[in-house]
């Protein structure tokens, strides 16, 4: 099934029902009204000149109107290629040309910095783009206003090329996934399914819609059930989120780790009416035990899941599920989802290791990207014999429960030791004064790597040095775990989806040790 047949569907069954609540511009849709809007912007783009397989860029935070885009493009067959909003000029350029995108929608600004100033700047020598229509300017008024009425009856097929996502360069440079209809509406489909979603669910999405957290696990997910989707901001506001859960009477929240931390950390915290809350999802990052317990028993998300999974497969693979135990749904990041496949895998020969062995964690299935745009050995790299290799470090028990023990590129070796920072992690959240940890190996001469760790304080706490840090982990951490650095910060350095760049902060801690 396509994505726009799936909307259809749903409009057919819910028409009456809300589906999208824009809470910072006060507008609110119907599944008929979001129909409606969708068709309009479908026909405004045809009329435009923009085709089946044409390259739309949407870079703009959260809003309606990048709601209707994700729809209307999907309705048309344009492959909906998703910027990060905190790109600047150059990252901008390097998108635009790499997927030779044609027309560009974006907001004229977001926090003060001027889209239309930086488009400006990137746009000399890119053949391809053609035409920039602003959010909220007169050239989306004349898009729409240019709309045919003849109908949209795109041939479409699910196996289409439907959205590039670029992924989060955590690690590097972000390598653009191509995904299908089939990749991302049934992955959304799956999701849903997993937090039992109905018409009756209003899903509360502060993460963005330009990453597959908000536009697959968000979107698709509520959609392909007929609930609705609530913005609270267009950027993350801790606050703004928790009144709109309240206000909204929300049933489900996202977030990854750090979202969730500011929520609970709030100063009002408590005068929050979260009752409506029953689900959500946290993801992204490893997601902390103490986090997930407070976040079940403080903020009333009884069924709250973790999901695991990467932009290249859609992206969730595995989910807990609220009948896990406890020690599950906190511990570990669930089973493999319906219709795919997961191993644990030796990264040299590709064998599956033994229950309880860490090795590389690889799916297959339906959900595994079409490749990266236009960069085959990439692919090639990384999909192999059908199993996409994710980089990411897992142990399997005997009953399939997936524990994510870091990614490859952060494991540190010291004297020959391998340490997963994740472990130490957990660890030092037991620590009374410690509001937010992260370990990462920094070379040493003697024994090749050593550990610092990064830490953000509570309010209030007297400062830690980093001989008092290992008295409190001294004989209940293995010796070679215990940080020889402390570095205490008041962030860290994130990217927009809010996950910790390690890579910055290896470089940082170079220069720090000088
Ligand atoms: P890049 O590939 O550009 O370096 P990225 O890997 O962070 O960035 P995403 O596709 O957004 O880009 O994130 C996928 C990664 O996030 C996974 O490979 C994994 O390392 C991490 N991740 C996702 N969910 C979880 C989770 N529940 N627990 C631990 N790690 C997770
Ligand atoms: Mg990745």
């Amino acid at each position: 099934e396509t994505i726009d047949a799936n909307l259809r569907r749903t409009v057919a069954r819910h028409g009456d029902r809300e589906a999208l609540v824009d809470l910072p511009t006060g507008r609110r849709l119907t599944y008929t009204q979001l129909d409606t809007a969708v068709d309009e912007l479908a026909r405004g783009l045809l009329a435009a000149g923009v085709t089946t397989g044409d390259r739309v860029g949407i870079w703009a935070p959260n809003c309606a109107e990048w709601f209707l885009v994700q729809y209307a493009t999907a309705r048309i067959g344009a492959v909906l290629v998703t910027i990060n909003p905190a790109y600047r000029t150059h990252e901008l350029r390097y998108v635009l040309e790499q997927a030779s995108i044609s027309t560009l929608i974006a907001a004229v600004e977001h926090k003060g910095s001027d889209y239309r100033a930086m488009i400006h700047e990137a746009r000399p020598g890119l053949a391809a783009l053609r035409r920039v229509v602003l959010i909220g300017d007169e050239s989306w008024a004349d898009l729409i206003a240019g709309a045919g009425s003849a109908q949209v009856c795109a041939d479409l097929s699910f196996d289409d090329p439907i959205n590039i996502q670029y992924t989060s360069g955590t690690t590097g440079f972000p390598k653009g996934a191509t995904l299908s209809h089939h990749n991302i509406l049934n992955n959304g489909f799956f999701v849903g399914e997993a937090m039992g979603y109905t018409e009756q669910d209003r899903v509360c999405v502060p993460v963005p819609f330009y990453h597959c957290f908000g536009m697959v696990m968000g979107n698709l997910a509520a959609t392909s059930h007929g609930a609705c989707v609530v913005i609270p901001a267009p950027g993350f506001d801790p606050a703004a989120t928790l009144r709109a859960v309240q206000d909204e009477r929300c049933t489900s929240l996202y977030g990854v780790p750090t979202m969730f931390i500011a929520e609970l950390g709030l100063p009002e915290f408590r005068t929050y009416d979260l009752s409506s809350l029953r689900t959500g999802c946290m993801a992204g990052s490893p997601c902390p035990v103490e986090v997930m317990k407070r976040v079940i028993g403080e903020m009333n998300m009884r069924d709250v899941t973790i999901a695991y999974g990467m932009t290249e497969t859609s992206p969730v693979s595995t989910q807990t599920r609220s009948d896990d135990t406890l020690d599950r749904r906190t511990g570990t990041v669930g089973r493999v989802h319906p219709h795919l496949e997961v191993k644990v895998a030796d990264p040299k020969t590709g064998r599956p290791v033994p229950v309880g062995t860490p090795g590389e964690l690889c799916t297959r299935g339906y959900s595994v990207m079409l490749g990266y745009w236009e960069q085959p050995d990439r692919t090639a790299e990384v999909i192999r014999d059908g199993w996409m290799h994710t980089g990411d470090l897992a142990t399997m028990d005997d009953e399939g429960y997936l524990a994510i023990v870091g990614r490859i590129k952060d494991l540190v070796i010291r004297g020959g030791e391998n340490i997963y920072p994740r472990e130490v992690e957990e660890f030092l959240y037991a620590h009374p004064d410690i509001l937010d940890a992260q370990v990462i190996g920094v070379p040493d001469e003697k024994y090749g790597e050593e550990l610092m760790a990064w830490v953000r304080l509570r309010d209030g706490a007297a400062p830690l040095t980093a001989e008092a840090l290992r008295e409190f982990c001294a004989g209940r951490l293995a010796h070679y775990k215990i940080p020889r650095y402390v570095h205490v910060v008041a962030e860290f350095p994130l990217t927009v989806t809010g996950k910790v760049r390690k890579v910055e902060m290896r470089e940082e801690a170079i220069r720090l040790l000088g």
